[in-house]
């Protein structure tokens, strides 16, 4: 007896969970009662089977995770890098990556990251004292290939900040000038930008600069325009890269945004890394007390420590770059059909998958050890012009494959490919260009000059 009203309480449960819409639906594409008398004819292990083939989830093999370190490069960073490697990441992919997109369009930054930047503390990582933590260049490059591995704009924001704008304080600034400016640079208080390319002087800064400084007992005068100056229109600071009219020399100056004399434009029109804001600056009779001048920067050589320092992150950047699009790619794939298939089922398209990848793992490998080496102290210039040249190159080579996998949806903005191709393009140019990094290294190989 008991039995029997089990089994009407067990009937009764079953009619309440049917949806009896989606019964009527299907009875309308299936004779239900001839389906009902089948299954009722199969035995328990037939029943068993197709119980298993049609709950959710068992059919289905789990797929890889995506992850683009294909040979766990990062195996041997220290637990506390480790997690700042995560920190940044969980940033990037929380507080990032979901406005990104709305300010590439309408070419604007996103100021409200700043404060969220600041908690993670991890500006002027590499440098010791000043509020800074003096961790290794390894760490440097790895929370740049994190930044860029969602937005590239957002990493050239920050490289231009931390690296270049604060790394030139670092390297050639007097104790003093360290102490007025890295701190409060370290928490963002203060945005740096580098002033070096002018309007005609790009490649041929190391020998060409126009931009003018002249010792008067008033202080330094300035006169002359600077071109793509990253972070110029919002920058506290900006150091600019002028040639004494005395001796011909390059010097550094740090120079205020409300100094009367400089004044700067925003470069509009930019297709490619259009978050970051580039100023075009003019210098008309810009005053600049002596104090402000970089005590160390006596030569183009000085200025050429700080480019060696910044073009290793600018490689990193790159493999960041290269490996967001992989990653989406590799997702966008798996989840696309075509011909009733996942298109990552086709040959054609594991094909251009493994050669990203391919390049991808050569890429990280090459900038962790060219960090490695800025870490031990060996690094030349023609070892950093290496890995930017092939990183750039490699990038570009990648970041095409990712959009062709991805079809039309491959240039729109939502699927993020789009905009990895287009920031590729200036991550290429800038910091020097391939043709001017191959003249670097082709020097070094050969022990000929092919410098014009
Ligand atoms: C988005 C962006 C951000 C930037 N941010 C900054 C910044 O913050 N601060 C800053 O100072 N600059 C910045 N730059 C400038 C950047 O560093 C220069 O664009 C770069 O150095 C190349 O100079 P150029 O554009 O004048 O090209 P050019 O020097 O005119 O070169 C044009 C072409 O000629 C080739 N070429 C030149 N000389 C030779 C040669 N001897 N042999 C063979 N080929 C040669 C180049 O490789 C290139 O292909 C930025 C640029 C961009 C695009």
């Amino acid at each position: 007896m008991g039995h029997t009203f089990s089994k009407i309480k067990q009937a009764i449960a079953l009619f309440r969970n049917i949806d009896f819409d989606q019964l009527a639906a299907i009875a309308a594409k299936v004779d239900l009662p001839q389906l009902m008398q089948q299954f009722a004819a199969l035995d328990e292990k037939q029943l068993r089977h197709l119980t298993a083939m049609l709950s959710p989830g068992t059919s289905k093999k789990a797929l890889p995770p995506i992850d683009g370190d294909f040979y766990d490069v990062y195996h041997t960073l220290t637990p506390e890098e480790r997690a700042i490697q995560l920190k940044v990441r969980a940033f990037m992919e929380k507080e990032v990556k979901p406005l990104v997109n709305h300010y590439w369009l309408h070419d604007e930054f996103p100021f409200e990251l700043i404060d969220k930047m600041r908690a993670l503390d991890i500006c002027g990582v590499t440098y010791k004292g000043y509020g800074c933590p003096g961790l290794s260049f390894v760490m440097e490059g790895v929370i740049a290939m994190e930044m860029a591995r969602i937005d590239a704009s957002i990493a050239t924001f920050f490289g231009v900040q931390s690296g270049l704008a604060m790394g030139s304080i670092y390297i050639c600034g007097s104790e003093e000038q360290k102490a007025r400016w890295l701190p409060a640079m370290q928490r963002l208080e203060v945005i740096g930008a580098f002033g070096l390319t002018e309007p005609e002087v790009g490649s041929g800064a190391a020998g060409g600069l126009t931009v003018t400084c002249r010792n008067t007992p008033e202080g330094w005068v300035l006169n002359g325009e600077k071109k793509w100056i990253g972070n110029a229109t919002f920058a506290d600071i900006i150091i600019i890269w002028a040639r004494d009219v005395e001796d011909g020399e390059v010097r550094g100056f740090i120079v205020e945004k409300d100094n009367p004399g400089f004044r700067v434009e925003k470069i509009k029109g930019k297709m490619a890394l259009r978050i970051v804001q580039n100023g075009l600056i003019t210098l008309t009779d810009c005053v600049v007390k002596e104090e402000a001048r970089l005590q160390h920067a006596n030569s183009f050589k000085d200025t050429a420590n700080i480019l060696r320092m910044t073009r290793a992150g600018v490689a990193w950047m790159a493999a960041g770059c290269a490996r967001g699009a992989y990653e989406s790619a590799l997702d966008y794939t798996r989840k696309r059909k075509q011909f009733g298939k996942p298109i990552a089922s086709f040959q054609m398209i594991q094909g251009h998958l493994v050669e990203m990848l391919s390049n991808l793992t050569a890429m990280q490998t090459m900038v962790f050890r060219l960090s490695e080496m800025q870490d031990a102290g060996i690094l030349k210039d023609e070892h950093a012009s290496l890995a930017k040249v092939f990183c750039t190159l490699r990038t570009r080579d990648i970041v095409s494959r990712a959009r062709e996998v991805m079809g039309g949806n491959g240039i729109l903005l939502e699927y993020d490919v789009a905009r990895f191709v287009a920031d590729a393009e200036a991550i290429y140019s800038y910091e020097g260009t391939k043709e001017i990094n191959s003249l670097i290294v082709g020097r070094a190989i050969t022990g000929f000059s092919a410098f014009v």
